[in-house]
């Protein structure tokens, strides 16, 4: 199963990757995690990326595809993989379509997480106190926002006019709104 999940912040995304990793036995691909560990690593790709993260905006589409098609070529993407974070604007779907196309392995299911933007802002207010990110301030969680309403929600109309997106209601206990992804995806 190769999938994508997309959703704005704070819908959950990385909450129901992490279980349907276990549940399917798939690799989690999350980009924002990825780019977490090269700032925490100190790299120069990670000094980079941190203060266009900290702002709340993107970081560059080069880079970001540069980071996936060297994370598809390890050993534990066979299996398949769900993606959490990217594509993050249709310049990204695209690049990733070329990418899958010249690897053999092409997108099985996308799946939206819908979310209405009140509950985003309280659900992200309430993991800034739990750990503490830097993208997590106001000002921030405004711009990721505004960035996920201008880039990525074309994102989810490029993959409606293809067919291939599966919107699912993000709202509810995570066992409902997992099984809902399950039944989404199996469909
Ligand atoms: P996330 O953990 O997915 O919310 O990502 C946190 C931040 O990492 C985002 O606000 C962006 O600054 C950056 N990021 C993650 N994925 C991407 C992507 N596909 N393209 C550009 N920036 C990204």
């Amino acid at each position: 199963m190769r999938l994508v999940l997309l959703g704005p912040p704070g819908s959950g995304k990385g909450t129901q990757a992490t279980r349907l990793k276990e549940k399917l036995g798939i690799a989690h691909i999350s980009t924002g995690d990825m780019l977490r560990a090269e700032i925490a690593a100190g790299t120069e790709l990670g000094k980079q990326a941190k203060t266009v993260m900290d702002a709340g905006n993107l970081v560059s589409d080069d880079i970001l595809l540069g980071m996936l098609e060297s994370r598809l070529t390890q050993a534990d993407v066979a299996k398949g993989f769900i993606l959490d974070g990217y594509p993050r604007n249709v310049a990204q779907a695209n690049a990733m379509d070329g990418l899958l196309a010249k690897i053999g392995q092409p997108l099985d299911a996308v799946v939206q997480l819908d979310v209405a933007t009140e509950l985003l802002v309280e659900r992200i207010a309430g993991r800034a106190k739990e750990q503490g990110r830097a993208d997590d301030t106001p000002e921030a969680v405004r711009q990721r926002l505004q960035v996920y309403n201008d880039q990525t929600a074309p994102v989810v109309d490029f993959y409606a006019g293809r067919g291939t997106l599966a919107r699912v209601d993000g709202v509810g206990e995570l066992d409902e709104i997992e099984a809902r992804i399950l039944a989404a995806i199996k469909g």
